[in-house]
């Protein structure tokens, strides 16, 4: 433990000096009220005991200082030693900022026990920073996991409808595009019904996984939206990207080449894909319209056949 010891007598200085030496204690002294802030910034001790009168600053001058200096968080205990025995000088003490008071001379048994008392707040204290800590770091793992889907680990819907909401609005003030991908896997209930379900939810792993890797602008985004569905959103695209990407993703699934024997889209797993795109016009406009003329496009692209795209170009919504 650090202590930092501001007093300017030095019969007090070396008296004090040697009862916390006692308790296993090398105190720091400084023998005016500059030197103690000076020695404070550079060693940020545990503890300070500081004296009131001394020449130049005072001792409240100092603890009030010292309180301005910490960081935010940071507490130091500081126990006032002094001469001086009013009522007065007790509650100014402890409205600059000190912890504790002590009329001098102090004993050596009163100081120990001081300082214990002051080890004991500041270890309490220092337990508490950490678990502060702890539980900061356990809401952002929960904020993080409330966004992603459990089972395939990309975005889940919350998020999905979430960033969908800020685009809308941001490209809308911009006036620039958005693309909306819808993705469902062909012949889903099948491929369970033939290979289980186990089988199935890795299927849905490996199809999130294509998909999220066939994505490259950062603001791109694909999440999880139902059972064995996906949608993307590509901000800032055109319909042309965003039949370009489609086509990459539906491709893609093709190649992980999962064997299913019983879909209609082909003897592998496949997706379809319906696509729209709009500029929005306005902030405060809606992205429903988009995201059913997406999902009307996925039901041509089935009836179409399955493993294929479809898409509509909706005119800028105001
Ligand atoms: P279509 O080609 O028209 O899309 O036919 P489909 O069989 O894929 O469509 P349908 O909506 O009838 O069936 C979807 C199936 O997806 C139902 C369910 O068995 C399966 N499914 C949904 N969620 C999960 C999941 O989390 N894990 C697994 N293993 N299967 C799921
Ligand atoms: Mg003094
Ligand atoms: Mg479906
Ligand atoms: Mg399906």
């Amino acid at each position: 433990m650090k202590a930092l010891l501001i007093e300017d007598t030095l019969t007090s200085a070396t008296l004090v000096s040697h009862q916390l030496r006692k308790i296993g204690i090398e105190p720091i002294v400084a023998r005016n009220g500059e030197t103690g802030i000076e020695l404070y910034q550079q060693e940020r001790p545990d503890l300070i005991l500081l004296d009131i009168i001394m020449p130049g600053m005072d001792g409240f001058e100092v603890a009030r200082r010292i309180r301005q200096l910490e960081q935010f968080g940071e507490w130091t205990p500081i126990i006032f030693l002094t001469a001086r025995t009013s009522d007065a000088d007790l509650e100014r003490a402890i409205s600059v900022g000190g912890d504790d008071y002590l009329i001098k001379p102090v004993s050596g048994t009163v100081l120990a026990a001081k300082v214990r008392a002051m080890q004991r707040i500041a270890q309490m204290r220092f337990s508490l920073l950490v678990l502060t800590r702890k539980l900061d770091d356990a809401n952002q793992e929960l904020i993080r996991l409330s966004s992603l889907d459990g089972l395939t680990g990309i975005a889940n819907r919350r998020q999905f409808d979430e960033t969908l909401l800020r685009e809308w609005r941001r490209l809308g003030r911009q006036g620039r595009p958005l693309s909306m991908l819808l993705c469902d896997v062909d012949c889903f209930k099948q491929f369970n019904d033939s290979y289980g379900h186990q089988v199935g939810d890795e299927c849905l792993k490996a199809v999130a996984r294509t998909l999220k890797d066939t994505l490259r602008r950062p603001a791109d985004q694909v999440a999880r939206y139902g059972g064995e569905e996906f949608a993307a959103i590509l901000p800032d695209t055109e319909i042309t990207g965003a039949l370009q990407v489609a086509e990459a993703m539906r491709s893609a699934v093709e190649g992980l080449s999962i064997t299913h024997s019983y879909s209609k889209g082909g003897n592998v797993v496949t997706i379809s894909i319906g696509v729209a795109s709009t500029t929005p016009l306005r902030s405060g406009s809606d992205s429903s319209v988009l995201l059913k003329r997406a999902d009307d496009a996925l039901y041509r692209a089935k009836q179409a056949g399955r493993n294929r795209i479809a898409a509509a170009v909706v005119s800028a919504i105001d």
